[in-house]
């Protein structure tokens, strides 16, 4: 077993129970749309890596995540599979806005992402953008990110949003990661993090991935989860 699992008892059984799907292998297991099975399926994904296994039975269940895996382990999927599958179940739509938004710390990180999204979530209707500056400039992403319902963030150009976008709307946010929280921290960006999510609904799900955990880490959990799933994965899946 390369995957540690530390469930959470809940005294008040209000956790949905994540048990039918820990020790799933193939992803065709898991509790998913048809449409997602068929974007993975189309992707040629068929086996879960150990990150994958570990967090997905949880992540669909709509806990709070706090995921360790080093580089290359396939923690896009491991929180982009949860989003989708979210946002499907609850029927989202172009009116319902903004309901998931995933903060990468660099421009690159968040367009490998976004591919990815793209890819699995082909067969689904929901909209999706990156906010990343570069080319394209402030005021043309601010004409076009009304309506989205995913967005694919760095953390300053997601803030700038926040501060300067009329009928930026991120009030109905069901959907929080963080991927590479602790090169987000690396990078300066604690306090832009930290105003960020003063302005986000706290009635949401948040996964946070990190390669490492350090101290910091572990401060930007306490403060932006309740009672997270720890999942390590400490070898090869
Ligand atoms: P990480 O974010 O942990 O660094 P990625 O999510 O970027 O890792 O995935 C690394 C590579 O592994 C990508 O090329 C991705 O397409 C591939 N990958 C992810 N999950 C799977 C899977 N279940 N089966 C096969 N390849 C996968
Ligand atoms: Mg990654």
């Amino acid at each position: 077993p390369l995957a540690v699992i530390l469930p959470k008892e809940d005294e008040e059984g209000s956790r949905v129970e994540p048990r039918p799907y820990v020790g799933a292998k193939r992803f065709t297991q898991l509790p998913l749309s048809d449409r997602s099975q068929r974007g993975l399926k189309e992707a040629k994904y068929t086996h879960m890596t150990a990150i994958q296994r570990a967090s997905l039975p949880h992540a669909l269940c709509g806990h709070d995540i706090l995921g360790a895996a080093k580089t290359g382990s396939g923690k896009t999927l491991a929180f982009l599979i949860p989003v989708i599958e979210k946002l499907y179940r609850l029927r989202w739509g172009a009116m319902d806005g903004i309901g998931a938004v995933i903060i990468s710390p660099t421009r690159e990180l968040a367009m490998q992402i976004f591919d990815e999204l793209r890819k699995v979530g082909k067969h689904h209707s929901l909209s999706g953008g990156l906010l990343i500056g570069g080319r394209k400039g402030v005021e043309t992403e601010k004409e076009t990110v009304a309506g989205l319902n995913i967005l694919v963030c760095t953390p300053g150009r997601l803030l700038q949003h926040m501060d300067e976008t009329p009928n930026f709307d991120c009030s109905q946010l069901q959907v929080l990661v963080l991927d590479e929280a602790d090169r987000i921290l690396d990078m300066g960006f604690a306090g832009t993090l930290n105003a960020i999510l003063a302005q986000l609904s706290k009635e949401r799900q948040t996964m946070l991935f990190s390669a490492t955990q350090t101290r910091s880490v572990q401060d930007l959990a306490r403060l932006s989860m309740s009672d997270p799933e720890f999942l390590a994965v400490h070898a090869e899946s």
